[in-house]
Parts: structure tokens; C-alpha cells; sequence
């Protein structure tokens, strides 16, 4: 016999919107978080429009059935994850660029859009559109807007967030708020958009953004430095912070990734047997004023001991230069699987981040490869362990949680992009204390009292 709710839907959606096959549903039951534990969905369900969300939502309340909201299922936190008996709500079919405002730099999109896609449609209005996940030519709009996703050029252009002019969301109620604007100002009443951004599914299903977009940068030019300590890496970092320097990218990978890459490349990246860690940053800013930047970035790096600083201008030669970061997750899976950390630190502790990760790696006796946006100070341990082993696995989460420690005692966080989710949840309360989980409860309680959107995902009521 059919399940009630499941014949509601597809009254509103039709049949082919609601999935219940198991076969089919297992497949959007969980993230990329080996982590995290995943349940087995009543429904998946994919809405076209926002009369169909709200459908789903009123429909769900009714029957007082949890909804988790989902893109396309890249997150690294397991807050997509399903939970037993649920409705998988899945936007992607949501999936148009509904406005490209070219006078006044805006787009309006829906939350299914890919990342990538979205990048390309602006693009061909000369426009720029900066977050820019690793996964972006996968993952969706509505997804980054509910992590809040950072990318490689965070440093000049900021997180989602940064970009966020205004959201439509579809409330508990099955109501539809409208929140932002469209002007460049405007201060009306609390920042609701960007208590959405971020709140990975917690409250309401984003259905539209409105978003700035920025001039097309110039193609960027790119400097690699090479250290023999990661202290001297580090303090470059520091001096280039210091000294009001924004590239528009600058990443750090330490010893074990250089050798990963090297390994998977079959190449020599060129540095020296000793070399501890490696710089790369580029400039978008074009012309003499790159030049300019690129010099003095490079002069940082010589001064704080760099063995080896080379720049070019040339846009192939920088794109080989910056895959050996772009490899280390693929040439970790050389060793292993991997489980990838999230941490951010005060940028003046990058160093100290990575010496406690040669610890942790040396406690666990497993092989730790820390790569991570130097610019910002957000830090990807990843952490390597035999798929098939239940006690490399118990060792791994060990490693993933000493490292939060560490970030904790250096002043950091204990994500810095991916999200707290399903995994992180403990690593919260203990970040922001007694009275800041409060907050979370209140707000979460007026939005959403039936802890419809969700549940148990980032804090438990
Ligand atoms: C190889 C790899 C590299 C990555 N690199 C980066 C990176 O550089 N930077 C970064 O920030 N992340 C990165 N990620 C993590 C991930 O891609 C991002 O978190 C991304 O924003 C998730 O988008 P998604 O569409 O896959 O969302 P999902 O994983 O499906 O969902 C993520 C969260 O958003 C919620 N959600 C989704 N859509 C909506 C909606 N419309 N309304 C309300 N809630 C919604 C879900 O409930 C969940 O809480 C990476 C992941 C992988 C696998």
C-alpha cells in the first residue's frame, strides 16, 4: 500500500518527482563524508519550480516528515545526508539562470545551477562570478550558498557570502520570504540573506539568489616559491598579509603533498630533496600593476629564505605550475583513501598548523598531506587510510579530530568551508560555547519550531 505522503507528492509533483525506489534513492542518500552515517529516505523528491517546494514543505509539515535539502551531493560534512524515513528534497531541477543584469553587475539564478555553468553564463557578459569550490563544475548554487562555500580566490574575492545580495526561501510554513536587495547598499531591517547563507538546509530551502558579480579579471600571472622549513613558508605568508598585498590566489602545500604530486605527475617539480614546503600565488590584476605584484610577492619570498621563486606571465606554463596542487587529493588515492580536514588559523600560525599535523601523522602512523588556501588561512589535512580497514578508519577519525584540536588551541576554527554537518557537530559547541549554541536553538526554534529542515544536522534541539 502506498504511503500517504508519498501520494500526496506525487498529486502535486506527478509520479516521475517522486522517487521511492531504493535502488534509485540510495543513490542521493549521502555526501562525499565517509564520516558521517547516512539513513534510508521514504522519498526523493525533484521539484521544477518553487510552487512545487512549497508543495513538498506544506506536504511534509502536514505529515510531520524531515525534509534534507540537497544539491548536488558534493558536501564534505554529511549535512545532505539522509535521515531514516525522511524526504530527500533535491533542487537541481531548479535550474535556471533566471537574470543577467549587466548594467548594475547582478544575476539572479536558481539553486540548481552548477557552479561552473553559472561561471560560463556570466562570463559571456564579460562578467565574474568569484566563489570558486574545487568541485565546482559539480556542485550547485544552492548548495554553495548553504555552506557557504570559500574556493582558491577567497583571499581577494571573499566566500559566497561575499557575493550575496538577496534570497528567496521557502519557510516551514510553506511561505515564501524575499530578503536582500538589488542595490549595492541597503540596510532595511536584520541580515536575513546571510543568516540563509550558510545554514546548510537548517531553515528554510533556498529557491532563488540574487548575486554581485564583478568585472572579468585579467588572465593571471603566477609565482612558485620553494622553502626548506615550513616556518620560513610560513612567515612569507605573514609578510605578504602584513604588507596589504592581495593576490588573487595563494596556496601552501607541504612536504608530503609535493611528494604525492610529484609521484603522480612522474615529474620533479623542481625543488630540492630537502624542499618543506611550496608557495604558489597568482595576480589577476593584469599588465604592469601584476608585475608589480608578482615582484614583490617574490621578493617576500626570497626574504624569508625561499630556495626558489620563479615567475612567469606565461598563462600554460602558471596552469602547470598550480596542477601540482590541483593533483594532491587524486595522487593521494595512490596510498589510500582519503578523509579531508577543514580547519582555519590565524594566518600567522599556518606553520604551527602543519608542525602539529607531522605530529598527529606520526601518532596515528598514518600519512597526513596538508595543502589549503595560505591566503586565507583555511587548511585541508587530509588524512590517508586503507579503504578496507576498520582500524585505519578508527585511526583516521582519530587524526581528523586531533587536527580540530590543534586549530581550537591556535585561535582557529574548526571549518573554514566544508561545514559543520553531521561530523562536526560536538567540534560547534565546543567553538562557540554555552551561549552561542542558545542563539543557534532560538533561532532555529522561531524558523522552523517543527525542526522540519534537517534535524540532528550542525546541533541537536
Ligand atoms: C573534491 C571536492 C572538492 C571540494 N572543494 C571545495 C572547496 O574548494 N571549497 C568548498 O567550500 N567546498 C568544497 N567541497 C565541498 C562541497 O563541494 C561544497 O560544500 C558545496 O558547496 C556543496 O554543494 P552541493 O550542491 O554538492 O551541496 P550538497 O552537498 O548537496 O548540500 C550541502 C548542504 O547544503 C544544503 N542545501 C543544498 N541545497 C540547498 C537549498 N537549495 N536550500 C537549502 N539548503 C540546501 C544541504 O542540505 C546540505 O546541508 C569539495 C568537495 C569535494 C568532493
Amino acid at each position: 500500500m502506498s504511503n500517504p505522503l508519498v501520494t500526496r507528492l506525487r498529486e502535486h509533483l506527478g509520479t516521475a518527482a517522486v522517487l521511492t525506489d531504493t535502488d534509485v534513492t540510495d543513490a542521493y542518500s549521502r555526501d562525499m563524508m565517509p564520516l558521517a552515517d547516512s539513513g534510508k529516505p521514504l522519498a526523493v523528491v525533484l521539484p521544477s519550480d518553487v510552487e512545487g517546494v512549497q508543495a513538498v514543505v506544506k506536504a511534509c509539515a502536514e505529515f510531520e516528515v524531515p525534509i534534507v535539502p540537497r544539491g548536488a551531493g558534493s558536501g564534505l560534512s554529511g549535512a545532505a545526508n539522509a535521515i531514516d524515513g525522511c524526504v530527500v528534497l533535491v533542487l537541481t531541477k531548479l535550474d535556471q539562470v533566471v537574470e543577467i543584469d549587466e548594467g548594475n553587475r547582478l544575476a539572479v539564478v536558481q539553486p540548481g545551477v552548477v557552479n561552473l555553468d553559472f561561471r560560463n553564463a556570466v562570463e559571456k557578459h564579460g562578467l565574474f562570478y568569484p566563489p570558486d569550490p574545487s568541485s565546482y563544475d559539480w556542485c550547485t548554487i544552492g548548495g554553495n550558498l548553504s555552506t557557504n562555500a570559500g574556493g582558491l580566490c577567497c583571499v581577494k574575492y571573499g566566500v559566497t557570502t561575499d557575493s550575496v545580495l538577496g534570497l528567496e526561501v521557502v519557510l516551514a510554513d510553506g511561505s515564501v520570504l524575499n530578503t536582500g536587495r538589488r542595490t549595492v547598499k541597503g540596510v532595511a531591517g536584520y541580515d536575513l540573506a546571510r543568516l540563509f547563507v550558510g545554514s546548510e538546509g537548517t531553515l528554510g530551502v533556498i529557491t532563488q539568489a540574487t548575486v554581485a558579480l564583478k568585472p572579468l579579471p585579467q588572465l593571471p600571472s603566477t609565482l612558485v616559491a620553494a622553502f626548506n622549513s615550513t616556518e620560513a613558508a610560513g612567515e612569507a605568508v605573514a609578510r605578504v598579509v602584513r604588507e596589504g598585498l592581495v593576490p588573487s590566489l595563494m596556496e601552501i602545500m607541504d612536504a608530503t603533498s609535493i611528494k604525492a604530486a610529484e609521484a603522480y605527475l612522474k615529474t620533479d617539480l623542481g625543488t630540492s630533496a630537502d624542499c618543506k614546503a611550496l608557495l604558489l600565488a597568482q595576480s589577476d590584476s593584469g599588465g604592469e600593476v601584476a608585475r608589480r605584484e608578482l615582484a614583490a610577492l617574490e621578493q617576500i619570498c626570497v626574504d624569508c629564505g625561499a630556495d626558489l621563486a620563479y615567475a612567469t606571465e606565461d598563462l600554460e606554463e602558471g596552469k602547470m605550475l598550480l596542477q601540482a596542487r590541483r593533483v594532491v587529493l587524486t595522487a593521494l588515492e595512490m596510498y589510500g583513501v582519503w578523509l579531508t580536514d577543514d580547519v582555519c588559523v590565524p594566518r600567522t600560525r599556518i606553520a604551527e598548523l602543519i608542525a602539529g599535523c607531522e605530529r598527529i601523522s606520526e601518532e596515528v602512523g598514518l600519512r597526513i598531506a596538508v595543502v589549503g588556501h595560505a591566503g586565507d588561512g583555511n587548511m585541508h589535512p587530509t588524512i590517508v587510510y586503507a579503504q578496507d580497514s576498520e582500524e585505519e578508519f578508527a585511526r583516521a577519525r582519530k587524526a581528523f579530530d586531533a587536527i580540530l584540536d590543534v586549530a581550537l588551541s591556535l585561535g582557529g576554527t574548526v571549518t573554514g568551508e566544508h561545514g559543520i554537518g553531521r561530523i562536526k557537530r560536538e567540534w560547534l559547541a565546543k567553538e562557540i560555547g554555552e551561549v552561542g549554541l542558545r542563539v543557534h536553538r532560538q533561532i532555529k526554534q522561531a524558523l522552523d519550531p517543527g525542526n522540519l529542515f534537517n534535524p540532528g544536522s550542525m546541533f541537536s534541539l
